[in-house]
């Protein structure tokens, strides 16, 4: 049985979905005490319940504590079940971070699986679709499996309301090195609204447009979703290179002036466009659980956040595999899992 106390390092959900997909992945069990200890409100949160009931149905596993509010929960895995499932995260919980609990286990099935996820698509912090389908997919289907996502309806924070639709054909993780990302192919910055003034999506792209003057006129755009996929905005800026596309947000909020969401989200991309890292920071902490069961590579990253060390730390614990974090020249830090 692992122990973990959950309050240590990052300290809150991603412990939790991290230790699920890696305990169904090697079929060991796992108690987390303190649970989300170092949030403001501690315990699980319905998101966090959605994403381990989810581990339970695919992976025919048993969840002492689960509830709403819990701060301590033990894990005993099953089998995994390869198939169709429907998860629907009661409010605008993440459907991003369902998925994160359960692709692994179900990349490492032995037949295809297909999922609907109802919830939020694009809440903060959380990954956005389009970090999935453009940053995070890409490279774990370059590591051998085929996992294909269909947004079917945007959902914000805090209606909800959203759906994805993912197809998943396991193939064995192989280990790759991803230490360049190539040459720059192009930039998109686009305003997504629905049910919002105008004016609002404006404002945001046209500070984002101020803060990243080398890009091309036609590189930023507008769009409106049905009415009633809001209300909720999202901007998101898209740099690609041959190698890796990089997906930064910014989230909508009420209090937050437009122009402060683009002038943040620009910024963060300016950081990045700067670094010659390949990997930008979430997408970093994302590719540790991959790499990791593939049984190790190496990536570029910028500075790695507390996440990254965090994840680094549980991957650890469940397959051995050490994560090694060396500082190279300025913002470039290579990443090496063995
Ligand atoms: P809490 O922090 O309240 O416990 P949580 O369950 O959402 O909530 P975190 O531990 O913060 O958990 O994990 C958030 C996850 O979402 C991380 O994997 C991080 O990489 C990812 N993420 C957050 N913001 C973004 C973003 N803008 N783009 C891509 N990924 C993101």
């Amino acid at each position: 049985m692992i122990i973990i106390d959950g309050s240590e390092g990052e300290g809150g959900g991603q412990v939790v979905r991290n230790a699920c997909a890696l305990s169904l992945v090697t079929g060991q069990p796992f108690r987390i005490t303190h649970v989300r200890g170092r949030r403001e409100k501690v315990g699980l949160m319905r998101q966090h319940v959605t994403a381990i009931e989810a581990a339970c149905a695919i992976g025919g596993a048993e969840c002492e504590g689960l509830r709403v509010g819990s701060t301590e929960i033990g894990f005993t895995p099953g089998r995994v079940t390869p198939g169709e499932y429907h998860f629907a995260v009661g409010t605008a919980g993440s459907t991003g971070l369902v998925l994160q609990t359960v692709l692994m286990p179900l990349l490492a099935a032995d037949a295809p699986s297909r999922l609907v996820l109802e919830g939020g698509t694009h809440n903060m912090m959380a990954p956005p679709f389009e970090f999935l389908t453009r940053a995070f997919l890409p490279i774990v289907n370059r590591m051998g499996p085929s996992v294909e996502a269909r947004l079917v309806r945007h959902g914000f924070f805090p209606r909800g309301g959203g759906r994805i639709e993912v197809d998943i054909t396991p193939a064995p993780l192989r280990p790759i090195d991803c230490l360049d990302r190539g040459a720059a192919t192009g930039h998109a910055a686009s305003v997504l609204f629905a049910a919002l003034p105008l004016p609002v999506a404006e404002r945001m792209l046209k500070a984002a447009r101020k803060k990243l003057p080398g890009w091309a006129e036609d590189a930023f755009v507008v769009r409106e979703l049905p009415v009633d996929q809001g209300p909720g905005t999202i901007l998101l800026l898209e740099a690609a290179f041959e190698n890796v596309t990089e997906v930064v947000s910014g989230f909508g909020k009420l209090g937050v002036t437009a122009e402060r969401v683009a002038a943040t989200a620009a910024g963060r991309m300016a950081g990045y466009l700067a670094s010659d890292a390949f990997a930008g920071p979430y997408l970093a902490d994302q590719l540790l659980l991959p790499f990791a069961l593939a049984g190790g590579g190496s990536f570029t990253t910028v500075r790695p956040s507390q996440h990254s060390l965090t994840a680094a730390t549980i991957i650890e614990r469940f397959t051995g595999r050490k994560t090694q974090f060396e500082v190279r020249s300025g913002e470039r830090n290579l990443v090496t899992i063995r």
